[in-house]
Formats: structure tokens, C-alpha cells, sequence
């Protein structure tokens, strides 16, 4: 019972995380860019000025679903970034562009990260089965099932996310210090706004 209290603990932490997160990005949004440019223009002036010209860009759905695909070479924008007109939209459309950048530098860090992918997928897949299967059994028979092995493969698939989270750190700091730049010395964010971008940055990633 104690392992589940703390599975319980451990899970409301990571909501409030991400909500506190989300909410202190869109305190950014609210401060406009100088030049009045969508997060998507931002974006496709960095990936031409880092001689990035076969790059997509494409609106998503979602909050903060913003990616760069390496295998379509595409620069996925959620909606608030791509038609935002805002620091916060400008810097992660920049830094979703400087991952298009470290792929064509061939910034290695991004290949382990691309690599590992599939399998945080796959990790994240395993522990809802077992969460969902685990209640089911609570609920139904009043019992758990291998009450063992359960906890045994989360425990393994938490390890592979705190792994996976330390690859993508350098590839996220490269990414978000090459946008943080570029940004500045293009003049998309002032001395006022270009601390919030940083902190918007720092928040969305
Ligand atoms: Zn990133």
C-alpha cells in the first residue's frame, strides 16, 4: 500500500508541475514582439539564416506540442505559436528552428535523442497499460495483480524517462541558446523582452 501512496504522490507532483509550467508560459505570450512577426515567420527567418531551406513548418493542435521532426524535416508549431505574435511564441518557434539547425550541422546528441524516441513511446505506452490493468484488478477483485512485477516494470520505465529527460537536456540548452541569440541579434526581442523570452523558453522546455 506504501508503494502505491507514493506511485499516488509522485503523480499529482507531475500535474501541478506541468500546470504550474504551462501557466507561467502564457504569462509571456502576453508580451508582444517589436516587429508584430508570427512565431512561424520567426521560425522560417531563423531556418533561412542557419541555411536551412528544405524545413516545413506546420500548425498542431495541443499546448505546447511544439517539436522538430527529423525524419520529415518538419517544424511542428502549436497554434499559439505559429500564428503568435508574441516573445514567447518567437522563442520556442526559434528554438524548434535550431533544431532543424543541429540537424544540419549534425549536432550528434540530436541523433541519440531521434534514436531514443520510439522507445520513451513505447515506455509510455507500457506504464498506462499497466496503470489502467493495475486499476481494473483494484476495482474489480479487490486485488493486485503480481503485485511484483508491476511496480518492478514501472520503476524500469521511469528509469528510461529520467535518462531519456538527462540525453535531451545538452540537445534542449543547444537548441534554446542558439534561438536566445539569434532572437537578440535580430532585433525580434529588446532588453526588456528578451528575458521573458528566455524565461518562456525555460518553462516550455
Ligand atoms: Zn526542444
Amino acid at each position: 500500500m506504501m508503494l502505491w501512496l507514493i506511485f499516488g504522490i509522485f503523480f499529482i507532483l507531475i500535474l501541478i508541475a506541468g500546470s504550474r509550467l504551462k501557466s507561467k508560459f502564457r504569462e509571456y505570450t502576453a508580451i508582444p514582439t517589436a516587429n508584430g512577426m508570427i512565431g512561424a515567420e520567426v521560425a522560417r527567418k531563423m531556418l533561412y539564416d542557419h541555411g536551412c531551406y528544405d524545413v516545413n513548418i506546420t500548425p498542431v493542435q495541443g499546448t505546447l506540442t511544439d517539436q522538430y521532426n527529423p525524419q520529415t524535416k518538419t517544424v511542428n508549431l502549436s497554434q499559439d505559436v505559429y500564428y503568435g505574435t508574441n516573445v514567447a511564441a518567437a522563442a520556442v518557434g526559434a528554438h524548434e528552428a535550431g533544431h532543424a539547425a543541429q540537424h544540419a550541422n549534425a549536432y550528434a546528441w540530436l541523433g541519440l535523442r531521434s534514436a531514443l524516441v520510439p522507445l520513451q513511446n513505447i515506455s509510455a505506452t507500457i506504464l498506462n497499460m499497466i496503470f489502467i490493468g493495475m486499476f481494473f484488478c483494484l476495482f474489480l477483485l479487490g486485488s493486485l495483480f503480481s503485485m511484483q512485477t508491476a511496480p518492478l516494470i514501472i520503476v524500469a520505465c521511469y528509469g528510461f524517462f529520467t535518462l531519456f529527460a538527462f540525453i535531451k537536456l545538452p540537445v534542449e540548452f543547444d537548441a534554446s541558446s542558439r534561438a536566445l541569440a539569434w532572437i537578440q541579434c535580430t532585433g525580434i526581442t529588446d532588453y526588456y523582452s528578451h528575458s521573458k523570452a528566455e524565461k518562456a523558453l525555460r518553462s516550455a522546455a
